[in-house]
């Protein structure tokens, strides 16, 4: 028997192809490199047992915490449930379905594009250039009608920096018509390259930021945006009435304290020479046509014969995500930093993969 229910959902909605998480991408792997996580637990014990009551919209401690880790006023710091609700945030508050746009520039975060298509506002593309850096003069021409570009620096999955004299130009270029938001989920692994420092100059900048990376809390569910006044009291009218838990708001605190900030900057430079060894590491097997430089916790690289070395290694209980419908990255797989013993799973089964020359003989 067949429902209607399916009819009764909005047409976009019908049309939509969810978010392919890593989580709901599954796989029996034991070494998941495929979603950014921070490979290793920290430990948090709840201080707060009183859940009779509703939390605090915008919990006082959290927002004080970031804002003083950011460099910012507490008023410009709005605290959600992970960047993912950031993204989100910002087409309710200001793209009118129908009529306004966004604008992004793949390849890139892929939550841009499934926000707009769920509130069922248009959504506009500019490719990167082959640097992955800005086509100032493309996105120039695109404009018209858009009221958020997101801009991901460092950009998911290239690892790269978006150049920050070109981010200001698309600043110039946007002032009093539209948002620039850039994405920076990653800056805690390059933290001297943030745009905090550029919000009093600029008062349609927007900055996401989460504790799912470097502060190794992706079950947590905790972001942040950072914006002047105006744009978070604006955010504040379409947030939810209680974003956070209370459990979440006594561990984003905990996380916040000097200590925590310590932990997750200790923890960051242990990754950043994992990282710097996995390039190396890389670079030195057969099968590996390209690495690409990083300045986060994943590493880009192209293979001759991707399918097949994302399918060895997930044989083998590894888990990678492959990069390869994104424009400008065929045959690439982008692999999360683990633990060293991670990483070097990760060499030695390639090391065992056919030279790329010989791969391209039997393709
Ligand atoms: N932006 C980028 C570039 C990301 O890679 C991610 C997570 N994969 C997010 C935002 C969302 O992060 P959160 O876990 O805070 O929702």
């Amino acid at each position: 028997m067949s429902s209607k229910i399916e009819e009764l959902a909005r047409s976009n909605v019908r049309a939509l192809t969810p978010y392919q998480s890593a989580r709901r991408l599954g796989g029996t792997g034991d070494v998941w490199l495929n979603a950014n996580e921070y490979p290793l637990a920290v430990p948090f014990e709840l201080s707060q047992q009183t859940l009779n009551r509703y939390p605090e919209c915008q919990p006082a401690l959290v927002i004080e915490r970031y804002a003083a880790y950011a460099g910012l006023d507490t008023d410009q710091v709005l605290v959600c449930r992970g960047a993912d609700e950031g993204i989100e945030l910002l087409i309710r508050a200001f793209c009118e379905p129908g009529k306004d746009a966004v604008l992004f520039c793949p390849p890139t975060y892929g939550m841009y594009s499934v926000s707009a298509e769920t509130i069922g506002v248009e959504y506009r593309t500019v490719e990167a250039r082959e640097d992955w850096q800005l086509n100032l003069p493309a996105i120039a021409d695109q404009l018209d009608g858009v009221k958020v570009v997101y801009i991901c620096s460092p950009n998911n999955p290239t690892g790269n920096l978006v150049n920050p004299d070109d981010i200001r130009q698309l600043l110039e270029m946007t002032r009093g018509k539209a948002l620039v938001v850039a994405d920076e989920a990653y800056i805690d692994f390059c933290p001297q390259a943030s745009l905090t420092g550029w919000l009093k100059e600029y008062p349609h900048l927007v900055i996401l930021r989460t504790l799912s990376k470097a502060f190794a809390l992706a079950g947590l569910r905790c972001g942040f945006t950072l914006a002047n006044a105006e744009v978070i009291a604006l955010l504040m009218k379409v947030i939810a009435p209680y974003p956070l838990s209370t459990p979440v708001a006594d561990i984003a605190a905990q996380a916040l304290s000097a200590e925590g900030i310590a932990v997750m900057q200790r923890h960051v430079s242990e990754l950043i020479a994992t990282r710097d060894k996995l390039i190396a590491d890389l670079r030195q097997c057969g099968c590996v046509e390209q690495v690409f430089p990083s300045e986060t916790n994943y590493v880009l690289a192209r293979f001759t014969a991707s399918s097949q070395v994302f399918k060895t290694l997930w044989d083998r209980g590894i888990i990678l995500r492959d990069q390869n419908k994104q424009p400008g990255l065929s045959g690439c797989l982008r692999i999360t930093i683990g633990t060293r013993e991670e990483c070097d799973r990760v060499i030695s089964a390639l090391k065992t993969l056919p030279v790329a020359s010989d791969f391209r003989e039997q393709a």
